[in-house]
């Protein structure tokens, strides 16, 4: 049986092609697709052979910036190298030709995978339920809101108010507008932590819960987590954290045993997917015993050693994905924790840590720091004295290093730390290659002094020299070209 669409070239055009064999899709592809987007002459491809087609996408990824290539200290997005075995793995037929509607007779071992990826999770972060279903950070920051939601309606009780610190991911409150929540923005303390006096005279029976992220963006962890649990639930709200900055916390803390309620996963940061391009993602939520019987369904269970896909959760806030989510995300995060073990996660963490700090220590003489203090896995520098003294934008310094063959940080965020530039280095970058961006960022900040121009015009040696980004929103432009 063909099982998928040739779309042949042929002097004919596509007229006369008929799609699969089977008897639902036996239709004539004029049937399908309007006359008006047929083409009506042959596509003119290049007569190449295979070397020259080979070189011709060779050169072309070589334009293309990827972690393959240098150090991409993104921060928030946790740019870590993703061991090439994920995709061995991924690869397998035996996963990547599944059909979502097989029987579990047939697909146990993708359950087998679910379900002990969901237990290796939850063991990791002290939780004592979790779904794998949500495919992106900010889906599983939905799903979450909306288990907040479904536990105070069953409570008797519809509160209007979510919290959130000033130095919370974007996503955070534009998730909770999405759920029907108002925000109540909280700032930070002049540490960048959760202001706790501030918090005391917020909370009332109004509030339904807060979502922190931890460690927040300012890359500092957020010490009096506990507290702040106590305080939401003392006044029957929740806790919510937002667990994509993971990365700094594994094997050190569990945020479950610290009084979170509900965490996110971003298993496409963390747990190694490649990322960056808009997907594919993984954002499972772990919950407390509270919260299990509205986690989404169907979930996996274990009986004796069968795995059985089961709908009996009374009060489930429903499917938020169709079938099992993202699974091949799954497949790499379990291959990725299988390899390294759980016992030396810690390590991991420890030496995104580690990385951060160093740049810290060595950029901080060139670069102003807001918050002086050690921070987790990102360091969160800015432009300020650069654009005071010189004239010279945070933007002007990240085109600039495009200019030396790095990947620009995260640039204007968090929005409470002007001109910011936040860089996340991540484990998997060594010495060698740390010490040369920052070489590179002391040179920068060098030539901003010396030669402002310079930086002002980057990138001067990029394919693509310095986009109008204001006139691409305004007069998007994407064509490709016959
Ligand atoms: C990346 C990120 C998110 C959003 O995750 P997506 O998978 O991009 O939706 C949320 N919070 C934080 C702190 C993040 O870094």
């Amino acid at each position: 049986m063909e099982s998928h669409l040739i779309f042949k070239q042929s002097r004919e055009g596509r007229r006369g092609i008929t799609i699969p064999t089977n008897k639902y899709y036996k239709k004539n592809i004029n049937e399908i697709i309007p006359n008006k987007f047929l083409r009506k002459s042959d596509s003119n491809l290049p007569e190449v052979g295979e070397q020259d087609a080979v070189r011709h996408f060779i050169n072309l990824s070589t334009l293309n910036y990827h972690i393959d290539k240098n150090i991409y200290p993104l921060g928030s997005c946790t740019m870590k190298y993703n061991p090439k075995i994920n995709e061995v793995v991924a690869n397998f037929s035996g996963f990547t030709e599944l059909h979502p509607l097989q029987s579990e007779e047939t697909t146990q071992g993708a359950l087998q995978i679910i379900y002990e990826l969901g237990e290796m999770l939850r063991s990791i972060t002290g939780f004592d339920d979790i779904t794998m279903q949500p495919v992106a950070g900010a889906h599983g920051e939905y799903a979450g809101l909306l288990l907040i939601r479904a536990y105070h309606k069953l409570h008797g009780n519809a509160r209007k108010y979510i919290i959130i610190p000033d130095s919370a991911h974007g996503t955070n409150p534009a998730t909770c507008i999405m759920a029907g929540y108002q925000t109540i923005e909280i700032k930070s303390d002049e540490n960048g932590i959760v202001n706790i006096d501030k918090l005391k005279e917020i909370i009332d029976e109004d509030v339904a819960g807060m979502m922190i992220t931890n460690p927040n963006t300012l890359g500092l962890f957020e010490s009096n987590i506990k507290e702040i649990a106590d305080l939401l639930h003392s006044k029957g709200a929740l806790l919510y954290m937002d667990g994509a900055n993971l990365n700094a916390l594994l094997g050190i803390v569990k945020p479950g045993i610290a009084g979170v309620d509900i965490l996110h996963f971003n298993l496409h940061k963390t747990f190694a997917t490649p990322h960056g391009g808009g997907g594919p993602g993984g954002g499972a939520i772990a919950v407390n015993s509270l919260l299990s019987d509205f986690l989404p369904i169907p979930y996996i269970s274990k009986i004796g050693d069968r795995y059985q896909m089961r709908y009996d959760k009374k009060n489930s806030i429903g499917n938020i994905h169709s079938f099992y989510g993202n699974f091949l995300v799954m497949v790499k995060a379990y291959t990725y924790l299988k390899m390294i073990g759980e016992e030396n996660l810690e390590k991991i963490s420890r030496n995104a840590i580690i990385n951060a700090n160093y740049i810290k220590e060595r950029l901080k003489k060139y670069y102003h720091l807001k918050y002086d203090k050690n921070c987790m896995h990102e360091v969160i520098l800015d432009g300020t004295l650069q654009k005071n003294r010189y004239g010279v934008r945070t933007l002007d310094i990240a085109k600039r290093l495009l200019d030396y063959g790095f990947h620009a940080p995260t640039i204007y965020f968090p929005l409470i730390v002007s001109e910011a530039l936040m860089i996340e280095p991540t484990e998997t970058e060594d010495k060698d290659t740390i010490d040369k961006f920052c070489d590179i960022m002391i040179m920068i900040a060098k030539e901003a002094e010396e030669n402002p121009e310079l930086l002002k015009s980057a990138p001067h040696n990029t394919p693509v020299r310095r986009l109008n980004d204001a006139l691409a929103v305004k007069k998007l432009n994407i064509s490709f070209e016959e």
